[in-house]
């Protein structure tokens, strides 16, 4: 109880991946503590499932599979007492509706969270980098232009180059002087005044420090747009 109003507990669908789930678990505390302060952390609960389970779904396009599973999880932390979900991860947002369906809390879209994120920075035409499902396929996409806004991807080259990089080496934690120069020239060339780091380890690899455009690293925001919705 925190000024006589419970804290809503946080349900976490973690492990896709693992690197970027913890980068959530620390962002979600620090914010709890820096906005209640005193010994106060955030109450959570992640499940964290095996990557290579996922992965293997979306390489063999079974997302039938792939959100069974995750709807199954979803339900195991509603169980366990989650007030909200967070998906902790763009990509999976694909089977996002299967995982609302099969549960009574509500899930805290990414789509959303980064759509309204952009319209408060004054942007209307963004960047967007993440998985090849991410920048290619329309269920994430969609769901920003659903907001107004206009979505920039990069050519089909390039997103090919960001997709090896989060699969190759950022989900394994691997973070690479090049790989970054990469990133930033893909992201010059856009044209836009703002990128969304669409995939939760991007931020691993990329900050406000490498670039003038203005960034919206999910991870962070959802984190936060978590926070706000358990301290509401
Ligand atoms: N974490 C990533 C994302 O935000 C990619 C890993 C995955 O395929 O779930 O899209």
């Amino acid at each position: 109880m925190v000024g006589g109003a419970r804290v809503k507990r946080i349900g976490l669908l973690g492990g896709m991946s693992w690197q970027s789930s913890a980068l959530y678990y620390s962002l979600i505390n620090e914010a709890v503590a820096e906005r209640l302060g005193g010994f106060h952390s955030a109450d959570c609960l992640m499940v964290s499932v095996d990557f290579a389970d996922i992965e293997r779904m979306q390489h063999d396009g079974d997302w039938a599979a792939a959100g069974d599973r995750l709807a199954r999880e979803a339900a195991a932390l509603e169980l366990a007492g989650a007030d909200l979900l967070v998906l902790c991860t763009n990509t999976m947002h694909k089977v996002a509706d299967v995982i609302e369906q099969s549960v009574g809390i509500p899930l805290l879209h990414l789509g959303d969270v980064t759509a309204r994120a952009v319209l408060d920075a004054g942007l209307t035409t963004v960047g967007l980098l993440g998985t090849r499902f991410t920048m290619a396929e329309p269920f994430y996409r969609e769901r920003l232009e659903s907001y107004g806004l206009t979505v920039v991807v990069p050519t089909p080259e390039q997103q090919a180059v960001v997709n090896r990089i989060i699969y190759d080496e950022l989900v394994a934690g691997v973070v690479l002087d090049a790989s970054r120069e990469q990133y930033l020239a893909i992201i010059d060339g856009l044209g836009a005044d703002g990128v969304i780091l669409g995939c939760t380890e991007i931020e691993l690899l990329v900050g406000p420090a490498d670039t003038t455009l203005t960034l919206f690293p999910t991870t962070r925001l959802h984190a936060l747009a978590a926070v706000d919705a358990a301290l509401a």
